[in-house]
């Protein structure tokens, strides 16, 4: 469901993120690359293998993806065409650097988008799972960088917010309605 209130670049929706029909989605991937639970499992179990193929190849190149950075895979069997692995900060808190780590996530899929023309860019909640970042400052952070990115680049693209459950998209509308 879109939100009445997202701007027209902005899109909020409810539901599975693999199953988006977007060009990119967004994986909440750890530093390993090699999969995990969440999110992540999702993407790789509805992808099937390849995307983890082209996953180690990364790691074995360039030894992982920090926290903070991001890469790019293709979509193996998912509708969409690709997939941008981000690492998201563990919740530690919130004074170790984790809001502008989770900022970096959503400024650098959108650069990866930008750099590989991808005119729609879906995210989950990152960090906001197993990394237990609270989801209301996530949110917060989220629909910030995406706007202020999409005001300042040149990106002809629409991003949506996909929330896994009620809550999460609640805290996206009421982050959007009153940007
Ligand atoms: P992290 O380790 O970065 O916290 P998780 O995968 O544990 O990542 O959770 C990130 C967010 O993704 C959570 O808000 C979770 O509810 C949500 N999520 C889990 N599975 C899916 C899915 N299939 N589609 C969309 N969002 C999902």
């Amino acid at each position: 469901m879109n939100s009445p209130n997202a701007t027209p670049r902005i899109q909020i929706v409810q539901g599975d993120i693999t199953k988006q029909q977007a060009a990119a989605i967004v994986n909440a991937a750890n530093s390993s690359l090699l999969g995990g639970g969440g999110v992540d499992g999702a993407i790789h179990r509805a992808g099937g293998p390849q995307i983890l193929e082209e996953c180690r190849a990364i790691r074995a190149r360039q030894g992982g993806c920090k926290t903070g950075e991001a890469v790019i895979t293709t979509g193996g069997r998912l509708p969409a065409t690709h997939v941008i692995h981000t690492v998201g900060p563990v919740w530690n808190g919130g004074h170790r650097g984790e809001p502008e780590l989770l900022a970096s996530c959503y400024r650098n899929s959108l650069r990866l988008a930008a750099e590989h023309q991808l005119a729609s860019v879906a995210f989950p909640g990152i960090s906001t799972g197993i990394y237990g970042y609270p989801k209301k400052e996530a949110a917060a952070i989220a629909v910030r960088e995406v706007q202020q990115w999409l005001a300042s680049h040149e990106f002809p693209g629409t991003v949506v917010f996909v929330a896994f459950d009620e809550e999460n998209r609640r805290l996206y509308e009421q982050e959007v309605g009153a940007a």
